[in-house]
């Protein structure tokens, strides 16, 4: 049992017990994910058959690289095993089961976007209020209801949600949820909640289908539990209640997705379920330094609400946590790009050692631009996948129509595209006439004669006809050979190359990048069938990382705090720690949303295994406008005994209004000693200097009234509500949209959008 020897005996304890339930709920870096590698590897040691192992992981990834160690030590009998993400794991699932529901097997799976666009267009036709419904909230809504397992007709049953709805005045939002169940079920479509609402609907309703998979899954883990909400609950439930060979492990001080309806409810139920459970605390953290570890364990003492729990670092103090202020954006991109460059080359690291985490998508900019100036190279997980990219979608919905002719969003999208002259009335017309008829608006699109005239039901005709040729053709092809007809056929392919601009050229890059990777799936010789529907499968579910070919090039990973969970850097930055930003303006009004917010703080500095950064900028650009920042609150609440501070931004300098702000703030804290302002590094004795031949500091006036700066000019002086005083050295754009760069004595030069920006002529 060679292979058990990296476990401390509280690990190797949760390996070794295989029966029964068992729950393991520790600290950060403590081995949790660790303990269900080895397990798997033991239970197919001990002779276990693979196929009867199942186990549910955060992401693609952490899949990927489970099966990747367990196959080092049982070699290529991991390739059987059950193993991804709740959705993908019952996808896959719902494949061979659908039809037991209602759905063909070939059910499309929409995406954000689609389920978006479907919204939005019931919306429309009831001709909803948009401050009252918007896509997003009524898309939360129900996604909340799905994941909470109550369908439209209970929730349009359920006193308190009607009572609620109709004190909001939102009292439609049980007939819109009825209406998207009902185009969802027409179009053989099911979003990224119903795979889970589905499945239990199918565990439910057919109980020879749950004793199948009860006695497949002999062995169940779920890693992450902290995040799963009551739907992926009661799934995980019914299929372990005939062998209770069930392991969760989890961390509740990482519990991060309340807002998608995750609960920790979950974990205190786990003990209500299973009287006889076993529970195993890990307690070292064998990720970070003790540092580190004191960090993270001051930032989540402030909750109130947590489990006990003692985590503490056998390895070195390290390398206190430095806290970096900037004036700007682009100025705090600048810093963490020269940080990364230096550390890299001081300490022979790779970048991929390196990892750059923000609160929001949008703050990736400044990081990226920083980088690339730097020649830095570098990757960003998440955000916009390859897969959701116009053209991509644009392909991708020719393909789901061809295997799913009911598909409405994809049949919206390409019906018109490439041109075909079929406007949005005659869509509408399809539309209606489908729901009048009681049939799909693809049948109305085969057999448009009877419902529109002459020329626009000719289009509308050759359209079907040519979606119908695709149907056939795909049987007998390759899935390369079938997506290569399809995208020229379409017209597609011909559409993007005649577009010779540079996002022309791009899309036409991408689709080529699509059809080589489809080029790969054909010629892979570890599944047998390998037609283009097979390709299509998961396509939604699929990410940025999936995708990519090199996933082992060596560069810097910039990604959302919430896609970090369970990943480990050397080092790691986290920026934007401003009010507002992080925590979120939304998350200010009630305590449990303050307190998910630093436990995702928690989750972002529990990365860094020996370095660990922290930045804000004092001003950021936001929806076209710059605005000041206030430092974070959960600065104020580390112990500052674990902190060394770098003000030493270049445009720091005493009497500058900022520096005077930020220095107070700081000097409330007690134990920072006044001198850890002036460290004695070379770069904070030259602004001091500075100081000296700057203008007097601007004191920002109390009433500071704008003018009109219609007439502005290049080289015009100009007065500033915070940044004080500058000369104008460029303006462009039309107004009512004109920038102005303008150089401020005091901060250097800034951007600003006229329109909003706080100036006077002087
Ligand atoms: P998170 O809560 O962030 O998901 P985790 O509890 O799942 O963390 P792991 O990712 O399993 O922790 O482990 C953290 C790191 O510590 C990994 O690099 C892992 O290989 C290492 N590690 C865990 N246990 C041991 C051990 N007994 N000996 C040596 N290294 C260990
Ligand atoms: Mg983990």
């Amino acid at each position: 049992m060679d292979y058990l020897e990296g476990l401390n005996p509280e690990q190797k304890g949760a390996v070794l017990q295989t029966k029964g339930p068992v729950m393991i709920i520790a600290g950060a870096g403590s081995g949790k994910t660790r303990v269900i590698t080895y397990r798997v590897a033991h239970l197919i040691r001990q002779g276990v058959d693979s196929f009867n192992i199942l186990v549910l992981t955060f992401t693609n990834k952490a899949a990927r690289e489970m099966r990747e160690r367990i196959t080092h030590v049982v070699g290529p009998e991991a390739k059987n095993l059950w193993m991804g993400t709740f959705h993908s794991v019952f996808a896959k699932i719902l494949r061979v089961e659908a039809e037991k529901i209602g759905y063909p097997s070939n059910f499309t799976i929409y995406d954000t976007d689609d389920t978006k666009s479907v919204l939005r267009a019931i919306l429309k036709e009831m001709n909803l209020d948009d401050k009252l419904y918007s896509a997003n909230l009524v898309y939360s809504r129900i996604s909340s209801a799905k994941n909470n397992l109550i369908s439209w007709q209970e929730y349009q049953q359920n006193a308190q949600i009607q009572a609620d709805d109709f004190s909001t005045g939102r009292g439609h939002l049980g007939k819109i949820y009825e209406t998207y169940a009902g185009r969802c079920f027409r179009a053989g479509a099911m979003d990224f909640d119903d795979l889970l609402f589905k499945t239990n609907e199918l565990l439910r309703e057919h109980p020879e289908t749950l004793h199948k998979y009860q006695h497949k899954f002999k062995y169940l883990m779920v890693d992450e539990y902290q995040d799963t909400n009551f739907s992926q609950y009661l799934i995980v439930k019914k299929l372990a209640a005939l062998n209770e060979n069930l392991c969760v492990v989890g961390d509740d001080a990482q519990s991060i997705y309340a807002f998608r309806g995750a609960n920790i409810q979950n974990i205190l139920n786990f003990e209500k379920d299973y009287p006889d459970l076993k529970v195993f605390k890990l307690e070292q953290n064998y990720r970070s330094t003790q540092n580190i570890v004191n960090v993270a364990n001051s930032i989540i003492s402030n909750n109130k609400e947590q489990l006990k729990k003692n985590v503490f670092s056998t390895k070195e103090d390290g390398d206190k946590i430095k806290i970096m202020r900037s004036f700007s954006d682009n100025e705090e991109g600048k810093m963490v790009a020269e940080g990364i460059l230096q550390d890299r080359a001081n300490k022979g690291i790779k970048w991929n050692d390196f990892a750059i985490l923000y609160r929001t998508n949008a703050q990736s900019r400044s990081m990226e631009e920083a980088l690339r100036k730097l020649n830095i190279p570098y990757k960003i997980y998440g955000g916009l996948s390859f897969y959701q990219r116009k053209e991509i979608k644009d392909l991708v919905a020719y393909f789901r129509l061809t295997f799913n002719p009911n598909d409405e969003e994809a049949l919206k999208r390409v019906i018109n595209y490439p041109k075909r002259g079929i406007g949005d009335t005659t869509v509408d017309r399809i539309i209606l006439a489908a729901d009048q008829n009681g049939i799909t608006p693809f049948e109305v699109v085969v057999n448009p004669a009877q419902y529109m005239d002459g020329r626009t039901s000719a289009s509308v005709g050759n359209f079907g006809t040519m979606i119908q040729s695709f149907q056939v053709i795909t049987k007998n092809l390759s899935a390369y050979d079938a997506a290569l007809h399809i995208a020229q056929h379409s017209g597609l392919l011909k559409d993007l190359y005649e577009d010779k601009s540079v996002e022309g050229l791009n899309r036409y890059e991408n689709i080529q990048e699509l059809l080589n990777g489809i080029k790969e799936f054909s010629e892979r010789e570890d599944i047998e069938d390998k037609g283009l529907d097979v390709f299509m499968q998961d396509i939604a579910l699929l990410t940025n990382d999936d995708k990519d070919k090199n996933k082992d090039a060596d560069t810097v990973s910039l990604m959302t705090i919430h896609s970090s969970k369970g990943l480990e850097f050397k080092q790691v930055n986290v920026v934007g720690l401003e009010e507002n930003l992080f925590p979120s303006q939304m998350s200010l009004n009630s305590r449990s949303d303050l307190e998910e917010e630093r436990r995702l703080f928690y989750v972002a500095v529990t990365r860094a295994e020996s370095k660990l950064t922290i930045s804000y900028a004092t001003s950021r650009f936001k929806f076209g406008t710059l605005i000041n920042c206030e430092p974070s609150r959960f600065l104020d609440e580390i112990d500052a005994k674990f902190l060394e501070l770098d003000f030493t931004a270049k445009t720091a300098a005493p009497g500058n209004p900022f520096y005077e702000d930020d220095r107070k703030a700081w000097t409330r804290k007690d134990n920072v000693k006044e001198d850890s302002f002036s460290k004695p590094k070379p770069a904070s004795a030259s602004p001091i200097k500075t100081t000296s031949i700057l203008a007097k500091a601007h004191v920002p006036s109390e009433n500071f009234a704008p003018s009109d700066t219609s007439g502005l000019q290049n080289g015009m002086e100009v007065e500033h509500e915070r940044f004080g005083y500058g000369k104008v050295i460029n303006l462009e754009g039309k107004s009512p949209d004109i920038k102005a760069t303008i150089f401020f004595k005091e901060i250097g030069q800034k951007q600003l959008l006229l329109k909003f920006a706080k100036l006077r002529i002087v």
